[in-house]
């Protein structure tokens, strides 16, 4: 590896908390002890920067956490380190305390926020991608997705067993302010009727017209999911109720889906970005964000990870057209 100034990082945790964060917290901790860095965590995000909230992390502060949900550093949305006042007292609490390289965990906001501590101030940051949400380019997943993912079908499944017995309608909504990807991946994963997402305009009329003719050829359940930013569970069940007259409920899943045990690919994922991201530190390399495709890491400018990634949203609604 080659020698750099850098000898001291510093670690945060930002935005919505996700599992597997912890498993990237762990990577980078024990990667930047093995190449002999000292590690200061940052406390709740950019708000802890700014506050001067900051411990000292040794290979013990973090042991067993690969499996544990959410983060041991706390994680928090920051109006003020949108400020150029706060990014200036986040900088004076890096300089404090001699950290020369910071690792943000977190998604497209956060990775804005890393951006212009380097862009702007020139302080050197890399980006690892943790949102539930898997809406960053430059990776074929993100830390934390499997699991919503994971959960959400989990939760889905029972309201199934529910929607056949009780031959009912149920809407249910996932979290997803301007991504549909949780949506889209458990709808076609629990086998649902229709998915809302903000990506894609969705033509209520023809589902209405769809449940009635389901309805009068004997089908006796159909499960709706929609994306916490496309709509709201309860008004659009409210709707379907009046446009059909069939008996319709809804369910909003909220934040069970940020929480319990990471998956495998969650942890494996954060385990190895969290070491290719101290990697890059010591390599003098700044201003990135980690990522894996096509199970090899890949390394992208904070810039480009934040801006919109596609969805393969055809493909998804014509298979469960296909499959309905
Ligand atoms: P999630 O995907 O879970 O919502 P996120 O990282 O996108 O995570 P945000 O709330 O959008 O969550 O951003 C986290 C924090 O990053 C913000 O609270 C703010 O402190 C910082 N941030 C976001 N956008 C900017 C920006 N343009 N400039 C500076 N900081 C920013």
């Amino acid at each position: 590896m080659k020698k750099t100034k850098i000898k001291k990082i510093g670690i945060l945790t930002s935005g919505g908390d996700g599992p597997g964060m912890n498993a990237a917290v762990r990577s980078v901790v024990r990667s930047a002890l093995h190449y002999g860095l000292k590690v200061n965590g940052i406390m709740k995000g950019y708000e802890g920067l700014i506050d001067d909230e900051t411990i000292e992390l040794n290979h013990r502060s973090v042991s067993n956490i690969i499996n544990r949900g959410g983060t041991i550093l706390k994680t928090a949305r920051s109006k003020r380190f949108m400020t150029v006042e706060g990014q200036k007292k986040a900088l004076r609490t890096l300089k404090k305390h001699r950290i020369d390289g910071l690792v943000v965990v977190g998604g497209d906001g956060s990775y804005r926020g890393a951006n212009i501590l380097y862009k702007t101030w020139g302080f050197p940051t890399v980006g690892l991608p943790g949102t539930i949400d898997n809406d960053l380019c430059g990776t074929d997943q993100t830390i934390g997705c499997h699991t919503a993912v994971d959960t959400a079908l989990g939760a889905i499944d029972k309201i199934r067993d529910t929607a056949q017995s009780m031959e009912r309608i149920f809407v249910i909504e996932v979290m997803g302010r301007n991504s549909g990807y949780i949506a889209m991946q458990v709808a076609l994963g629990a086998g649902a009727e229709d998915v809302v997402i903000p990506e894609h305009k969705f033509d209520y009329q023809q589902m209405y017209k769809d449940m009635v003719a389901g309805n009068k050829k004997g089908k006796i359940s159909w499960i709706v999911v929609v994306a916490e930013g496309a709509g709201k569970a309860n008004e659009i069940a409210e709707k379907i109720t009046k446009s059909t007259g069939l008996e319709t409920r809804f369910v909003v899943l909220g934040h069970v889906q940020r929480g319990g045990t990471p998956t495998a690919l969650d942890r494996i994922f954060a385990t190895r970005t969290g070491a290719a991201a101290v990697e890059l530190l010591l390599k003098g390399i700044y201003g990135k964000a980690v990522g894996i495709v096509e199970e090899k890491i890949n390394i992208v400018d904070l810039s480009h990870a934040c801006s919109q990634k596609k969805l393969p949203v055809e493909e998804y609604y014509r298979l469960m057209k296909i499959l309905t």
